[in-house]
C-alpha cells in the first residue's frame, strides 16, 4: 500500500484545471495550481471562490496554493496536467512536473483525445503515468476514464482508482483507444443524428424532441449549441483521424456551421437561435382523452411484448381493441377493422403482411407497420391502397419511449398520419412525424451507439459494464448502451442497422458480435446521475 497522498499538483488553471483543483480541495486535500499566466490565475481564482461557495465549502479555496511553474512538495504527490491539448505542451509541462515531483509521484493527463502511450514518452518512468479523464465540470460530473497506457503498471492504477474514490467519483477502467470510452461511444449520439437530418428526416428541434422523449436529458443537436460546435467537431474530427472508421466520419453542415462562426450558445446561433434566449420546449404527454373512443375497431398483429403492451395501452382509449397472435389467419381479420398495426418481430421485413391486408381489407382501413424492420415504401408500391400505410417506431417498449416517429411516406395520405397521430396521443405519447430516412432517427440513433459499445466492448475499451456505467455517468444516458442492447434485442438490432449499411454504406452495419445482446444476462443497474454539460 502507498502511504497517504496528501497533495495533488494541477497544471493549468483553465476550465479543466481548476474544476479539478476544486474537488481535490474540497475533498480534503492540500492542491497545488501550476499556472504561469497571471491573469489566468486571477480568473481561475474568482471562479474557485465562486463555484466553492456553489458547494457550501468557501474555505477549502484556502487549501489551493497557485505556483507560475512546478516545484517539489512534500509527501507523494498525485500529478494532473490539464493545460491545452497540444502534445508538445503537454510532453514539455509532463517533463517539468516529473522533474519537480520526483519519481515517487503518480503523473496523469486530462487529456480528451491525444494517445496517453504517446504522451508517456516524457516521463522518465512510464510506469507511473497514466490518463486520468475528468468530465465537464469536474465538480458535478461523477465520472472519471482512467485510461491505460502500454507501460502503466498495476499499482499505478491502483492508487489511481484509490484516488479517484477519495474524491467520491466513479472510476472506470479504459484502454488508451481514441476517445477511450465516452467519447468514442458517444459518437453517433451527434453523428447519426446530423446525418437524419441532413438527410430531411425534420427540423432539429423535432428531432430533440424524439431524444427527450426517448430518455436523452437532452437532445443532440441542442447539446451540441450547449458544448460548442467546434469543441464537439474537435472530438468528432480526433477520433475520426486516429481509428480512420467510416462510421465516425464529422459531418459536413456541422463543418459548414463552424466555418460560419455559429458554435452555439457562446456565438448566439447554431443549430438553434438564442438571439431571444434560449429555445424552450414543452415536453408534456398528451392529454389522454377521458372516454374510451368507439369509432375505431383497432387490431394489433403481433405476439411479442410490444404487441401486448400496445394491446393494453390501447384497451384503455379504444372500446374495440383486438390481439391477433396467428399470423395464419390473416383473412379472418374483421372487416369492420378500421386501424391494422403491425407488429411482426421487428426482425424481418413484413412488406408481405402489408401486401395481404391491402388485398383482404377495404381501403378504408388504415395500416400501420413497423418502419424499423419493413421497407415500406418498397412494399407500398405494390398496394392498391399506399396511401393507407403510415410507418411507426417503437424500439422496445412505451414504457420509457415518450415519443413515437410516425413517418410520412410519399404515398401516405393526411388522413392516415392523423389517424396514426391520434392514436399514439391518445396513449399519451408524443408523435414527430418524419420523412423517410433508413432506420428513421431513434432506430438509427439508438442502434448505432449501441453498435459503437459493443465494437468497443469486442475491442477490449473496457468492459461491459464499464461501459455502461460509464454512459450514465459520462453522459447521462437513461440507461447503459450494452444493458439497452439488450433490452430492444440483438436481433431487431441488427435489421435497423443491415438496413441503415444497404441505404448509407456498409460502415454503418451491425457489429458481428451484436447478437451477444440476445445471449447474455442483464447486468444491475445503477444509481441516478447528475447534469451533463460537456466533452
Ligand atoms: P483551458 O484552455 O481552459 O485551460 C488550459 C490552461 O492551461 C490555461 O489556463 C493555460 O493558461 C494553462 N497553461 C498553458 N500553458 C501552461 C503551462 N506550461 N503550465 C501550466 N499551465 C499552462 O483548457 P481546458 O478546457 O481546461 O482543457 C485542458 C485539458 O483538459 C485538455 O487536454 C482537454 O482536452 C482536457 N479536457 C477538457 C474538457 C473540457 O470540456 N474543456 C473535458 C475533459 C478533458
Amino acid at each position: 500500500m502507498s502511504p497517504l497522498v496528501e497533495t495533488i499538483v494541477v497544471a493549468g488553471a483553465g476550465t479543466m484545471g481548476a474544476g479539478i483543483a476544486l474537488l481535490a480541495a474540497h475533498n480534503g486535500f492540500d492542491v497545488v495550481l501550476v499556472e504561469p499566466d497571471a491573469s489566468a490565475q486571477t480568473r481561475a481564482l474568482a471562479r474557485l471562490q465562486k463555484d466553492a461557495e456553489r458547494l457550501n465549502d468557501s474555505p477549502c479555496v484556502s487549501r489551493i496554493r497557485f505556483v507560475s511553474a512546478p516545484e517539489p512538495v512534500p509527501g507523494e504527490a498525485i500529478a494532473i496536467e490539464a493545460v491545452p491539448e497540444r502534445p508538445d505542451l503537454k510532453e514539455a509541462v509532463l517533463k517539468s512536473l516529473c522533474s519537480a515531483l520526483g519519481p515517487q509521484a503518480l503523473v496523469a493527463t486530462n487529456t480528451s483525445s491525444l494517445s496517453v502511450s504517446e504522451l508517456s514518452h516524457a516521463v522518465p518512468e512510464p510506469e507511473r503515468f497514466l490518463g486520468l479523464h475528468f468530465f465537464n465540470p469536474p465538480a458535478l460530473m461523477k465520472l472519471v476514464e482512467i485510461v491505460s497506457g502500454e507501460e502503466t503498471n498495476d499499482e499505478s492504477i491502483a492508487r489511481a482508482r484509490s484516488f479517484v474514490q477519495r474524491l467520491q467519483r466513479t472510476p472506470v477502467l479504459a484502454e488508451d483507444t481514441p476517445g477511450f470510452i465516452v467519447n468514442r461511444v458517444a459518437r453517433p449520439f451527434y453523428l447519426q443524428a446530423m446525418r437524419a437530418h441532413e438527410a430531411g428526416a425534420a427540423p432539429a428541434e423535432d428531432l430533440d424532441t424524439l431524444a427527450r422523449g426517448a430518455g436523452f436529458r437532452m437532445g443532440p443537436f441542442e447539446l451540441m449549441d450547449l458544448i460548442g460546435l467546434d469543441v464537439n467537431l474537435a472530438t468528432s474530427d480526433s477520433v475520426y483521424e486516429r481509428t480512420g472508421a467510416a462510421r465516425l466520419e464529422p459531418v459536413q453542415i456541422q463543418r459548414d456551421l463552424v466555418a460560419q462562426n455559429k458554435l452555439g450558445r457562446k456565438t448566439g446561433s447554431g443549430f438553434y437561435d438564442y438571439s431571444n434566449g434560449a429555445p424552450t420546449h414543452d415536453d408534456a404527454a398528451p392529454e389522454v382523452p377521458g372516454t374510451l373512443n368507439e369509432d375505431e375497431h383497432v387490431v394489433i398483429i403481433g405476439y411479442d411484448g410490444i404487441a401486448l403492451e400496445l394491446h393494453e395501452r390501447l384497451s384503455k382509449a379504444y372500446a374495440n381493441v383486438e390481439l391477433w397472435q396467428d399470423e395464419e389467419t390473416l383473412d379472418r381479420i374483421p372487416l369492420e377493422a378500421t386501424i391494422v398495426i403491425d407488429i411482426g418481430d421487428g426482425a424481418t421485413d413484413r412488406g408481405w403482411v402489408l401486401k395481404a391486408l391491402d388485398s383482404l381489407l377495404g381501403p378504408e382501413t388504415m395500416l400501420f407497420a413497423d418502419a424499423y424492420a419493413t421497407d415500406i415504401e418498397a412494399a407500398t408500391k405494390r398496394l392498391q391502397h399506399p396511401e393507407r400505410v403510415a410507418g411507426y417506431g417503437i424500439l422496445a417498449s412505451l414504457e420509457h419511449q415518450n415519443a413515437v416517429e410516425i413517418v410520412d411516406y410519399e404515398a401516405t395520405s393526411d388522413d392516415t398520419l392523423e389517424l396514426a397521430q391520434e392514436l399514439f396521443e391518445s396513449i399519451g405519447r408524443r408523435v414527430v412525424l418524419l420523412e423517410p430516412v433508413p432506420g428513421l432517427f431513434l432506430g438509427r440513433v439508438i442502434g448505432s451507439i449501441i453498435n459503437e459499445a459493443v465494437t468497443a466492448v469486442e475491442e477490449g475499451v473496457a468492459t461491459a459494464d464499464d461501459v455502461d456505467l460509464a454512459m450514465r455517468l459520462g453522459t447521462n444516458y437513461p440507461q447503459g448502451p450494452i444493458e439497452w442492447g439488450r433490452e430492444i434485442g440483438g436481433a431487431r438490432l441488427n435489421r435497423i442497422l443491415k438496413r441503415l449499411a444497404s441505404a448509407e454504406g456498409a460502415a454503418f452495419g451491425p457489429h458481428r458480435a451484436l447478437y451477444i445482446l440476445d445471449a447474455e444476462p442483464q447486468p444491475e443497474a445503477d444509481a441516478g446521475v447528475e447534469q451533463v454539460t460537456g466533452e
